[in-house]
């Protein structure tokens, strides 16, 4: 995480963290509430700075600060949440995130969706946007040398799942934005196409070189949304457990990270049918067998629920293994049929709740 980095990126993309006032000159006060009623005119840029100004409550510094000041931490640890939330951060920031906002609980969706498509310009910023790269062509060449790794077949995954996916291998990989780090084989999972993970495929790594065993390239993306398409849908965290679904014949979308769900949250929404005469998607929530995937899911389940979308919790799907891809590894059979029972069961459960008055016989 790098403090300029953040500094710049939060000033640019400011609309993605806080939303727009009423007047249109800046954004609602996550402080006082400043900009949120007809008069308010929020918290503006000073001039040609990354400093904000509240005139409200009398707020003045960069965005960091504040976030430190509306969670009550240290201008470091609010660095790293803006990080992760803009997907600049490291592993080490999405982890401590993922505690930081698990922990509080304190899931906020925009309230105004309409306003974000028509976004004010307050800030212009010092410097331009970045265009997103497109990888298509890396990911053919990658593809092709798939044949020199055999690590999708130790994570229990065929040629058929990595061809579906469109896995590749990188024998002599290094992160593009980050010059001099040292080079290592990478298995590649496009995640779209501008962005992928890139896994380093080497047993036993050291402490440091396992700070850095996965990597993403290009912005967070929710891994196999084409999964949504389809009646039934896991959701897990991994994109390896979003594989392993596919390897025993199921739909799963991965959130990639814990901190990605209000992601996750916005793209059903936008894939919500307008009308009423589709039947909804069954969402079965199978994050991981641990203390963060069960405050997850808390978090999740209400969110679907009050969008409408039916939904359940997984039961005793992975057995005492940490997520799918571990599961599945351990024994594919097992695994298969705790899924298969899982789907039947949220199958036979969304029967009862939308049909028990409606008698097929009329
Ligand atoms: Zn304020």
């Amino acid at each position: 995480m790098d403090f300029q980095q953040v500094r710049e990126e939060s000033a640019r993309r400011v609309f993605e963290l806080y939303p727009p006032d009423r007047q249109g000159r800046g954004f609602i006060c996550p402080i006082c509430g400043n900009g949120s009623g007809n008069t308010g005119d929020g918290v503006t840029f000073v001039r040609d700075s990354y400093r904000v100004h509240c005139f409200k409550c009398g707020f003045s510094g960069d965005l960091i600060a504040l976030k430190a000041r509306e969670n009550n931490c240290t201008y470091k640890d609010a660095a790293r949440v803006l990080a992760v939330l803009l997907n600049i951060g490291d592993d080490y920031d999405k982890k401590f995130v993922d505690k930081k906002l698990l922990a509080e609980g304190n899931f906020k969706l925009r309230a105004d969706s309409q306003a974000s498509n028509n976004l004010p310009q307050v800030f212009s910023p010092p410097k331009t946007a970045e265009p997103e790269l497109d990888y298509m062509q890396f990911f053919n060449d990658a593809e092709k040398n798939l044949q020199f790794t055999d690590y999708h077949l130790k994570r229990g995954l065929s040629w058929e799942t990595a061809h579906h996916f469109k896995l590749g291998f990188i024998k002599n990989w290094r992160h593009p934005k980050i010059q001099n780090a040292p080079e290592s084989p990478r298995l590649i999972i496009p995640t779209s196409r501008h962005s992928y993970l890139a896994r380093d495929v080497r047993q036993n790594l050291n402490e440091s070189a396992k700070k850095y065993s996965k990597q993403k390239v290009g912005a967070a993306r929710i891994f196999n949304t084409r999964a949504l398409n389809s009646d039934l849908v896991f959701i897990v965290e991994g994109e390896f457990d979003a594989m392993s679904f596919y390897e025993i014949g199921f739909n799963a979308v991965a959130l990639g990270s814990i901190s990605n769900y209000k992601k996750f949250i916005e793209l059903v929404l936008n894939k919500k049918p307008s009308t009423n005469n589709f039947l909804p998607t069954i969402f079965i929530l199978a994050l991981d067998n641990d203390k963060g995937g069960r405050s997850a899911t808390r978090i999740l389940k209400p969110i679907l629920e009050n969008f409408g979308f039916y939904n359940i919790i997984a039961r005793d799907i992975y057995g005492n293994f940490k997520d799918a891809n571990d599961a599945l590894v351990d024994n594919r059979e097992k695994f298969s049929a705790a899924v298969r029972s899982n789907a039947e069961s949220a199958r036979e459960s969304f029967v009862e709740k939308y049909f028990t008055n409606f008698n097929i016989s009329d």
